[in-house]
């Protein structure tokens, strides 16, 4: 079972914290206060909150024990909750999604080899498609973490400064509006100032994930982003899924990831099985033709850097992670044209632009263009919804 957990609303009730049943949420809060978390460390008013980070913070053992009460209340042949319906299922279409994480920092990484070859051809075409730090470290940025939205929020295009046909900086609408398709990590737990977190340790810190959509404004970042990254072509806006995925309901699912070659300094050892099998997708839907159009399916176990290795580095020179942080892995792109998880790789910077059922085509994304993203793990046992957005003007 899935059972993410999320942050809802009614007409008559505050924000709080749910679990998605396929079309019905469970209210914690009152499953809390029917006596159902009793015995464990656990007081229905965590669950009473705006965010999940309080309860979060509560740690793997309380939130796991959380987990398998609940796995053990919805699977009971006696079903005890049914007696309970009308007081703790509220029908999905009752209820309004907010953003799950009140998030701290933000960091992106840049982990796919993939993506990162392909934005080395096209940037650098005289040079390696990898610069040379590549394979030695999970290369990342710190990103901007007020912009963070919940799915559904409309983004707007953003205005900034671009280099003009003349080669002269002029300033307007963005015109190279993109997507990227990510995978969040959301922080469970603090580590502490000035001491690393072991890539042994490393996912203890990982309560869960997040289907995560990094909007990207090719032609201001093209820009502005040599030599400190990326900045006012990424910070506009980045949507995330409202559920948020449990690390454990991923057991399943792990996976080898691919040999790293030259192999990574003794802190980055092992990688481990810290990969998941995870199918994601990116589907377009235009405002003329309200049919989507896969645009890229893809897999997070073309990941070359695992999730321990993010945090063991992000961590290994004392920087210090907070509850509520989120790293995000970067583009997953996979090897095949089909797997590319932005438009700047799938119409190759512009030049083989897609071509759509409604007769247009496609280089970047235009207004009123919807983008969804999808994942899910095996024959869709586990089900990490989606995280959409619209353009708008
Ligand atoms: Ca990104």
């Amino acid at each position: 079972m899935t059972l993410p957990y999320g942050i809802f609303s009614t007409s008559d009730s505050d924000k709080r914290v749910g679990v998605r049943l396929d079309h019905q949420i469970l209210d914690l809060e009152m499953v809390g206060r029917l006596g159902f978390f009793d015995d464990m460390a656990v007081d229905p008013a965590v669950f009473k909150k705006p965010v999940l980070n309080e309860f979060m913070a509560l740690g793997k053992p309380v939130c796991g024990a959380v987990r398998h009460r609940l796995i053990e209340l919805l699977t009971h042949p006696e079903k005890p909750l049914d007696t309970f319906a009308e007081l703790v299922l509220i029908p999905a279409e009752h209820a309004t999604l907010h953003l799950p994480i009140r998030v701290g920092d933000y960091t992106d990484f840049y982990a796919s080899e993939e993506h990162a070859s392909n934005v080395g051809r096209m940037f650098r075409p005289q040079g390696d498609p990898l610069l040379p730090n590549w394979k030695h470290l999970p290369v990342a940025y710190h990103g901007r973490a007020s912009s963070i939205v919940v799915s559904g929020t409309p983004i707007k295009r953003p205005n900034g400064q671009t280099l003009g046909p003349d080669q002269q900086p002029v300033f307007g609408p963005s015109n190279a509006l993109d997507f990227e398709l990510e995978l969040g990590i959301v922080i469970g737990k603090s580590s502490r100032l000035g001491e690393p977190v072991s890539i042994h340790e490393a996912e203890s810190y990982v309560f869960g994930i997040v289907l995560f959509n990094d909007w990207s404004a090719r032609d201001i970042q093209r820009w502005e982003y040599q030599p400190l990254g990326p900045f006012l072509g990424k910070n506009f806006a980045s949507s995330v899924s409202p559920w948020v995925v449990p690390l454990e309901a991923l057991e399943p699912f792990r996976t080898d990831g691919p040999k790293q070659e030259p192999t990574p300094l003794p802190y980055l050892q092992p990688a481990g099985r810290s990969y998941f099998d995870i199918e994601m997708e990116a589907v377009l839907q235009t405002p003329d033709y309200p049919t989507e159009v896969i645009l890229s399916r893809t897999n997070t176990r073309y990941l070359y850097w695992s999730v321990g290795q993010l945090i063991a580095h992000h961590t290994v020179n004392g920087c210090n992670l907070n509850v509520g942080d989120l790293l995000a892995t970067g583009t997953i792109s996979g090897p095949s044209p089909h797997s590319y998880g932005s438009l700047l790789e799938l119409s190759w910077n512009g030049t083989r632009p897609l071509s759509l059922p409604d007769g247009s085509s496609r280089t970047f994304l235009q207004d009123g263009d919807m983008v969804i993203l999808r994942g899910w793990a095996g024959n869709r046992q586990i089900d990490l919804g989606e995280v959409s957005g619209h353009i708008i003007r």
